[in-house]
């Protein structure tokens, strides 16, 4: 794991703090450093006050789409009638993002924290964990965790005497990308295969086993506990007025330190390239991604452009998983957009055609460009079907397969045209008119 280890010191090292602390994913280091403070707290309130202070504070999802998750624990019908569920999206997949494994390594009780917060004030008793297969190593670290939580009286029967209950699940995805979509990562739950599901009805209205549902992202939830210490108002200290708080970036590709660094919302990549000790051995910036490969691309020209929500949209991207990944002059960008679309067709779950037809005629086009054999037709064919794809597809998945290739040919078509004219170049030699 890469961790800041060594690396300048965050910006704001809230969700990072204990990141540095010998055993600091342990119990008893948790609790010497502030850890259920917060739990406490939030036990002696009632859960429609929790709601108001996580809606005071403007806490807008980690996952990528930046929903506020006050509002999003508001839509949690307050009758009983059913169990209500937590469900934490721990399936972190898109490429580059490297932020809740960190957290779940390194912090593993601010999560915990986090979830018997806000089983708390949405009324639930059950919380799941859905991580991703392949990090087997942090579903170790979070079910050592839970038993120490347990011990401890943070889970179980009657936590810290308060007569709430909650149990905790751990469950292990099946390394699945479409997982990460909270409706396929429900089906998955309930054993089935995961496939996104019609919305609405949101989960909140029907989610798990139909029943009631909120799904967070890991970093979203584990920032819970800091809210209820310090406050809203605290809280909207750091970052912008309508994307406050801090974030942890993970920072990768051509940096000198790559890793994650946690700044608040609305830093900008020249400063964040400061923080991972600037581009690797100088050779300069070509292309970067903000929050991962399904968020537009941007270029050296957008080195200033505020990192939050509305930062990134003004300038024709999004915020993403503010995974950062970084490429200097040395990458082909036809070679990058056609790596990332071979990823997309390869996760596609097939549901829907746009998608599913869509991500294996772009990856075989794109192929075929870059071994030189493609023809200036492909660029419009690219788009034509990017133009398929967008806003035509069930999930969101299909949307982000497009990004790289409408990013990188609006960007640097050269590139593209530069690949067909070594095909044209190529049909005109004398030795390919010999081979026909
Ligand atoms: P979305 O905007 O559809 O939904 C975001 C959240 O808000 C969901 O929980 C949804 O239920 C809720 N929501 C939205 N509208 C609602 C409404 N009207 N009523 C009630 N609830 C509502 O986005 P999404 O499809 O969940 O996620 C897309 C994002 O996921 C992308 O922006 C991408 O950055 C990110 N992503 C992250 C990863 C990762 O590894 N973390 C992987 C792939 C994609
Ligand atoms: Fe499946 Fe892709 Fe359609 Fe999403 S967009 S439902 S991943 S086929």
């Amino acid at each position: 794991m890469t961790t800041s280890v060594n690396k300048p010191a965050p910006v704001t090292p809230v969700l990072t703090k204990r990141w540095l602390s010998p055993t600091s994913w342990s119990i008893k280091t948790y609790e010497q450093l502030e850890g259920y403070t917060a739990l406490r707290k939030a036990l002696a309130g009632t859960p429609e006050q929790l709601v108001e202070l996580v809606k005071a504070s403007g806490l807008r999802g980690r996952g990528g789409a930046g929903f506020p998750a006050g509002i999003k624990w508001s839509f949690m019908p307050p009758n009983e009638d059913k169990p209500h569920y937590l469900v934490i999206n721990a399936d972190e997949g898109e490429p580059g993002t490297c932020k809740d494994i960190p957290l779940m390594m390194a912090d593993p009780h601010s999560l915990i924290e986090g979830c018997v917060i806000a089983s708390y004030a949405m009324r639930s008793h059950h919380c799941f964990i859905y991580v991703r297969g392949e990090a087997l190593h942090c579903i170790r670290r979070l079910n050592a965790a839970v038993r120490e939580a347990h011990e401890a009286g943070y889970l179980g029967k009657d936590i810290l005497g308060s007569g709430f209950d909650l149990e905790i699940t751990v469950h292990a995805g099946a390394g699945a990308y479409i997982c990460g979509e909270e409706t396929a990562l429900l089906d998955s739950l309930e054993g089935r295969r995961g496939q996104p599901r019609l919305k609405p009805p949101f989960p909140a209205a029907a989610g798990l086993y139909a029943a009631p549902t909120t799904v967070n992202n890991v970093e979203t939830i584990a920032s819970v506990p800091f809210i209820v210490n310090g406050g809203s108002d605290w809280f909207r200290t750091m970052g912008t007025e309508k994307s406050p708080g801090p974030k942890i970036y993970s920072i990768s590709g051509h940096v000198t330190n790559p890793g994650q660094f946690e700044a608040p919302l609305g830093t900008t990549l020249r400063e964040l390239l400061e923080l991972a000790g600037g581009m690797k051995d100088g050779v300069p910036l070509k292309f970067w991604t903000p929050g991962g490969s399904s968020t537009p691309m941007f270029t050296a020209e957008h080195l200033d452009v505020p990192l939050d929500f509305e930062g990134a949209a003004a300038a024709g991207s999004m915020l993403g998983t503010t995974a950062v990944m970084v490429f200097n002059e040395t990458v082909s960008v036809p070679w990058a957009v056609m790596k990332w679309t071979q990823f997309y067709e390869h996760e596609s779950c097939g549901k829907c055609t746009p998608c599913r037809e869509g991500t294996y005629w772009l990856t075989g086009i794109l192929e075929r460009m870059v071994d030189g054999k493609g023809t200036e037709s492909d660029i419009d064919t690219l788009l034509d079907i990017c133009d398929n794809i967008l806003g035509r597809s069930f999930c969101a998945l299909g949307d982000g397969a497009v990004s790289p290739i409408t990013s990188g040919i609006k960007y640097f078509r050269d590139e593209f045209l530069a690949l067909c004219d070594q095909n044209r170049a190529a049909q005109n030699s004398p030795a390919y008119a010999g081979a026909q």
